[in-house]
């Protein structure tokens, strides 16, 4: 059985091969700790939890490490938490602030069906070791202290954009650049900045400071899997320059060897044919999402996408997805059976091609659905989806009202699109020869 994985470092598909397979390393860039997390932030979540899934699989559940950090260091917290803050402490304001968003992560991640990461650390608790990087990268000419800060000088780094595959020119060019008088290069970036006493700071050999976003993955990946491990991952966002920055500057640190010798990116999500932002509203939390959605639908939703295209975010989609796991959980052997088809199997080993593992499972034999569903993370349990709440009658009708206007105007497209709208909702129209319509639950 050949994994075959998409590596952005490369930009091809190529043969997963572990450095060591009673160790099979994954580190995946986590949740910056400050809001609820939207279901964009889901997506990464899911998608590296299937691979975890899929790698434990393969290897044994004891032979897989998988790192999801927390950043609980981050100027967006602290902003957030002085806004909330009263007359506390700003210190006990972003405590109080980075637990209980990071709780409410836990909570929502665990209501999508994903498994805890084998180590979830948190920033503030590797403070040291980003220190020790960062006095690494100075001693050896990589990094250079200025007004306090510290920064990464890209110019010492050959390789800087091998993963964005942009040269330094490029970069300049597309990137909205910082002037900085601090630094010396417009691509260089801050290792370590000043915090007066107003912030969360941490004394170091440049002052009382706080580290910046990328050293915090380095040196928490650094601690947790060593200086190379199998397989990095996040949002398709994250490759420049975050991820990049990792690379500059782990590799710097460690004679160039390899930070990781996969990256996976998963595509963007976005809602109702929009980019998600709180600008346009449209920024639905995983969160209100639960209230009105059992987690497995959203599971299911995310899932029926190959993880390195976009998404469109649809309610119509969620409705698809429903009505889907109300057929196979009704279906499925309720005993949890472990085998699984080779055609579904054989899509996941295709760069987790989900969708193609999906359609299979509409193909496959009771038994073999039910192992299917356990390995992508359901759980095939009619009780785990509740009942679908029955659409009042009155919206029925005011969308056949709808409909029967557009179709006077003859706009069948719309027409359609209502009729398939509620189809998805499990609801049939019947056009009558008398011009009226008439509708059947069907589910
Ligand atoms: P952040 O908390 O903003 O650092 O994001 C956490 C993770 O969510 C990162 O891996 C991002 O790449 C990912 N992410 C953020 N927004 C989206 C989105 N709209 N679609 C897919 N992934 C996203
Ligand atoms: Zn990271």
């Amino acid at each position: 059985m050949v994994l075959r994985l998409y590596n952005t470092l490369t930009r091809a598909k190529e043969e997963f091969v572990p450095l060591d397979t009673s160790r099979v390393r994954m580190y995946v860039c986590g949740p910056t700790v400050y809001d609820f997390a939207h279901i964009g932030n889901a997506r990464p979540v899911i998608v590296f939890d299937v691979l975890f899934r899929l790698l434990r699989h393969l290897y044994g559940e004891a032979h897989v490490e998988y790192v999801r950090n927390v950043t609980d260091i981050d100027d967006k917290i602290n902003a957030r938490a002085q806004e909330r803050r009263g007359s506390r402490a700003i210190l006990d304001a972003v405590r109080e602030l980075t637990a209980e968003t990071g709780r409410i992560y836990h909570e929502d991640v665990a209501a999508l069906g994903c498994l805890p990461p084998t180590h979830e650390p948190r920033a503030t608790e590797f403070v040291p070791g980003m220190i020790a990087l960062i006095e690494r990268l100075v001693a050896g000419g990589h990094a250079y202290e200025s007004e306090g800060h510290v920064l990464f000088d890209v110019s010492s780094n050959p390789d800087y954009g091998k993963l964005a595959h942009r040269t330094l020119d490029e970069m300049i060019a597309g990137a909205r650049v910082e002037i900085a008088p601090y630094k010396r290069g417009p691509m260089d970036f801050v290792l370590w900045k000043p915090s007066d006493e107003t912030l969360p700071g941490w004394p170091s050999p440049w002052g009382r400071g706080r580290p910046g976003w990328h050293t915090e993955c380095s040196a928490m990946s650094e601690a947790l899997l060593g200086e190379t491990f199998d397989i990095h991952g996040g949002g398709i966002d994250l490759v420049f320059p975050h991820h990049e920055n990792e690379i500059a500057q782990s590799e710097s640190a460690h004679a160039g060897r390899a930070l990781a010798r996969v990256w996976l990116h998963n595509g963007f999500l976005n809602a109702e044919g929009e980019k998600m932002s709180k600008s346009l509203g449209n920024f639905v939390t995983i969160r209100e999402l639960l209230a009105d959605w059992p987690g497995d639908v959203l599971r299911l939703n995310m899932l029926r996408t190959h993880y390195r295209q976009p998404i469109d975010w649809t309610v119509r989609g969620m409705n698809e997805s429903w009505t889907i796991l109300e057929r196979w959980y009704e279906g499925a052997e309720p005993v949890a059976s472990r085998r699984m088809g080779e055609p579904f199997l054989d899509a996941l080993l295709d760069d987790l091609n989900t969708p193609q593992a999906i359609a299979e499972l509409h193909r496959a034999e009771p038994e073999e659905l039910a192992g299917g569903l356990v390995l992508l993370g359901f759980s095939p349990d009619p009780g785990r989806i509740a009942a679908r709440p029955p659409i009042p009658v009155e919206e029925i009708a005011h969308d056949i009202e709808a409909r029967n206007s557009v179709r006077k105007a003859r706009n069948f497209q719309e027409a359609d699109r209502i009729r398939e709208d509620l189809a998805t909702k499990g609801i049939l129209l019947e056009d009558n020869p008398d011009g009226t319509t008439s509708w059947e639950v069907k589910r």
